[in-house]
């Protein structure tokens, strides 16, 4: 996907991050607009549009995506208490950067899980 991706420039060291944990294949970092006290965006380095996108094309990906996201919490303290692991997709989900990202919130009690 290359430069006009803004999560591939992040994988590419073109733009900086707070990086938590990186693997051979996914990379954590927190978010710059953080929306909890701990925020992290977890990512697969190979691009892929969302989070159904990488599942169907890559379900080992997927996995260790979500292994990555396990780890991050458990480093970050977030197991005992509790997070919310969540994928905005598409227009209606809210998605604003089109390179799969979950993003893991925690740190306080998050509320609803809807605003209506
Ligand atoms: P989405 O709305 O696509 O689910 O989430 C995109 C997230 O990326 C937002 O929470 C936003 O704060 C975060 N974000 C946008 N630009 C940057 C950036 O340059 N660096 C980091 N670390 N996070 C970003
Ligand atoms: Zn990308």
């Amino acid at each position: 996907m290359g430069t006009d991706c803004l999560f591939c420039r992040i994988v590419a060291g073109e733009i900086p991050a707070t990086i938590v944990r990186e693997t051979a294949t996914t990379l954590a970092f927190r978010d710059i607009d953080p929306k909890a006290p701990t925020h992290v965006l977890v990512i697969p380095k190979e691009h892929y549009a969302d989070v159904a996108t990488l599942a169907q094309g890559d379900p080992g990906l997927a996995g260790e995506l979500l292994g990555t996201a396990a780890v991050v919490a458990e480093e970050e303290g977030l197991t005992v208490d509790g997070f919310r692991l969540m994928f905005n997709t598409g227009p209606y989900g809210g998605q604003e950067v089109f390179h799969v990202h979950a993003h893991l919130l925690g740190g306080a009690p998050l509320g609803p899980m809807l605003c209506r």
